[in-house]
């Protein structure tokens, strides 16, 4: 049986991230840095529109219909190649620089149905994303951790674990400061640094 041999591991960099995904930007980091989200569907939308409706004016079973088929199966898959190359080098980049990564199991995996190319209409990526991260840390030698999907995120002050629920419930709530101490939070990367701290309070209460 052949093994995959694992490359050496990257080095050690002291640094450790939280990561908020979302869909307007693919995902906000705890140090407040935006990944956007490419929307390559969103690009190539023109060209596959004009593919399904050339599909659909084929006599069906026809050949010219399977044709027109196969150039729309080709569209499809070149805006896959594009996003998954975009995921994968900014992967790369994350395990790179950190040493443990922070991530919400995010159960609105559930929400988007499963028929071909249903993430791709969705045209976020965060699904794969958390896939790449968690196999790559795995390679490298570094650490990816997954709290749950529960863990109110958004609702805590990351500055002095103080919670507020509204702020789950009224999504136009982007800044605010925290009541009790007065820090200042931005929505994305509060939830972001909320997942790294409680990612990094697993470890310790292992
Ligand atoms: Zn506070």
């Amino acid at each position: 049986m052949l093994y995959r041999r694992l490359p050496p591991p990257f080095e050690r960099t002291g640094k450790e991230i939280g990561l908020r995904f979302g869909i307007r930007a693919l995902a906000v980091n705890s140090d407040g840095r935006t990944f956007e989200n490419n929307r390559y569907l969103a690009k190539s939308q023109k060209k596959i529109s004009r593919l399904q409706r050339r599909v659909s004016r084929k006599p069906s079973g026809s050949a010219n219909r399977e044709k027109a088929r196969t150039a729309l199966a080709k569209a499809y898959e070149h805006v896959k190649n594009q996003k998954t190359d975009t995921l994968q080098k900014l992967t790369t980049h994350m395990v790179r620089d950190y040493d443990t990564v922070c991530v919400r199991n995010e159960e609105l995996t559930k929400m988007i149905r499963r028929r071909p190319y249903a993430y791709l209409l969705s045209d976020a990526g965060w699904v794969e994303f958390t896939k790449l991260l968690r196999y790559k840390c795995g390679w490298y030698g570094k650490r990816y951790i997954e709290i749950d999907a529960k863990f109110p995120s958004v609702q805590l002050y990351s500055s002095c674990g103080s919670k507020n629920a509204a702020l789950a419930e009224n999504k136009n709530i982007q800044e605010w400061a925290c009541p009790k101490c007065g820090a200042k939070h931005e929505r994305a990367k509060n939830a972001a640094r909320n997942t790294l701290i409680e990612g990094l309070r697993s470890l310790t209460s292992e």
